[in-house]
C-alpha cells in the first residue's frame, strides 16, 4: 500500500555545491518530508538523490528524488541554487549575465508547477538580481520571491564580533544590509550586545579598541567569500545554515527578522530593486520591513550599493 505524502515539499533546483549541502541540511532539520532536487545535469541530481536517501534511516523520515520541474508541483517553497559560481577573481556581479540566461531556462518550465501559497527562495548570486529577475518572470508577488541577500553576511559579522568580544554570536544584535556583495553595508550604529551599543560595550573592556576594530571586521566580512573560495573553490556550508533558517522561519511562520534580498518598495527612497534590510518574515513570505534608524554615512553606502544593484538591473534583457 502507498501513503500519499501530506508533509512540507520543497524543490531544491541546482544541485552543486550548494543545491546538495542545502539538501543535507533541510534532511538533517527534520521538517522537510520531501525534497525534489532538479539540475540540468540529471546524473548530479539523481547521485546527489540516492547518497542523500542512504542517509534517511538515521532521521526522520523524508522522500528524497531526483526529477524534473513537474516533480516540484505544489511545492511549499522551491529554492535556486542553480548557475555558475565565483571563480576566485571574479565578482559575484561578474556572474549576472550567464546566471540571468540559466534562470532564463529555468522560470517558464518551474512557473506553471508553483501553487499560489509557494515561496520563491534565490541564493544564486548576483543574489539580489537572480530575485529580482525571478520575481519578474514569475507570477508570484514580490512578497513570495524572496533572496537569501545578506543572511550569511550578517551571520559571519556576528561570529567574527562574538570572536572580538568573546561572547556567544546568538547574543549579538548586528546587520549587514544593501547588497550581498562588495557593497554591502556593516550597521555598526544599531549594533548591540544585550542591549548595550557596540562601541559602549568596546569601551567597557581593557583593550578598549572600538574604533579600530570596526574597519577590520567589516574588511573580513567583505572578504570571506573571496578567501573560502580562494582556498577551497567553493562556500556552501555556512550558506546551507542560513537558508535552512530562512526556511524554517518562513515554514514554521515564525515572524523572524532577517535580512533577506526582498523588492524595495519606497524605504530610503528606494524601488524597483531588490536588496537586503532587516525584515519580518512569516508563512506569507515578506511581512515587514523594518525601518532602522541609520547614522548618516551608513545610509550614504546603502545608496550606494543601491545605485550598483539599480545600475546592473538596468543592464539587464528581460
Ligand atoms: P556549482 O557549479 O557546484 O552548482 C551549480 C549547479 O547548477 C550545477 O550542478 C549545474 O549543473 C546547475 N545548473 C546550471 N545550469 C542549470 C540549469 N539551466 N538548470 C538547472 N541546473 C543548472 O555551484 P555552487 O557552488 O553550488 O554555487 C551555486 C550558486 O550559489 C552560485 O551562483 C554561487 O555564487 C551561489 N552562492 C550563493 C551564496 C549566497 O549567500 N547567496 C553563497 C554561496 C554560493
Amino acid at each position: 500500500m502507498a501513503f500519499k505524502q501530506q508533509g512540507v515539499k520543497i524543490g531544491v533546483i541546482g544541485t552543486g555545491f550548494v543545491g546538495s549541502t542545502i539538501a543535507y541540511t533541510l534532511m538533517m532539520g527534520g521538517l522537510v518530508s520531501e525534497l525534489v532536487m532538479v539540475d540540468i545535469d540529471k546524473n548530479r541530481a539523481s547521485g546527489e538523490a540516492m547518497d542523500l536517501r542512504h542517509g534517511v534511516s538515521f532521521l526522520r523520515p523524508t522522500n528524497i528524488v531526483a526529477g524534473d520541474y513537474e516533480d516540484c508541483a505544489g511545492a511549499d517553497i522551491v529554492i535556486i541554487t542553480a548557475g555558475a559560481n565565483q571563480k576566485p577573481d571574479e565578482t559575484r556581479l561578474d556572474l549576472v549575465k550567464r546566471n540571468t540566461e540559466i534562470f532564463k531556462d529555468i522560470l517558464p518550465r518551474l512557473e506553471p508547477n508553483l501553487a499560489e501559497d509557494s515561496l520563491l527562495l534565490v541564493v544564486s548570486n548576483p543574489v539580489d538580481i537572480l530575485a529580482y529577475v525571478a520575481w519578474r518572470l514569475s507570477d508570484l508577488p514580490a512578497r513570495r520571491v524572496i533572496g537569501s541577500g545578506t543572511v550569511l553576511d550578517s551571520s559571519r559579522f556576528r561570529y567574527l564580533l562574538s570572536q572580538h568580544c568573546g561572547i556567544d554570536s546568538r547574543n549579538i544584535h548586528g546587520y549587514i544590509i544593501g547588497e550581498h556583495g562588495d557593497s554591502k553595508v556593516a550597521v555598526w550604529s544599531g549594533t548591540n550586545i544585550a542591549g548595550v551599543p557596540f562601541n559602549e560595550f568596546c569601551l567597557k573592556c581593557d583593550d578598549q579598541c572600538a574604533a579600530e576594530c570596526r574597519e577590520s571586521i567589516s574588511q573580513q566580512v567583505k572578504q570571506a567569500a573571496y578567501e573560502v573560495i580562494e582556498k577551497k573553490g567553493a562556500t556552501y556550508y555556512a550558506v546551507a545554515l542560513a537558508v535552512q533558517k530562512i526556511v524554517e522561519s518562513l515554514l514554521r511562520d515564525e515572524n523572524s527578522i532577517l535580512t533577506v534580498s526582498t523588492l524595495r518598495e519606497g524605504e530610503y527612497g528606494l524601488n524597483d530593486l531588490y536588496l537586503s534590510l532587516p525584515t519580518i518574515i512569516n508563512r506569507d513570505g515578506v511581512a515587514e520591513v523594518i525601518d532602522i534608524e541609520l547614522a548618516k554615512e551608513e545610509e550614504a553606502r546603502l545608496l550606494d550599493s543601491a545605485r550598483v544593484l539599480k545600475t546592473a538591473i538596468e543592464e539587464l534583457d528581460l
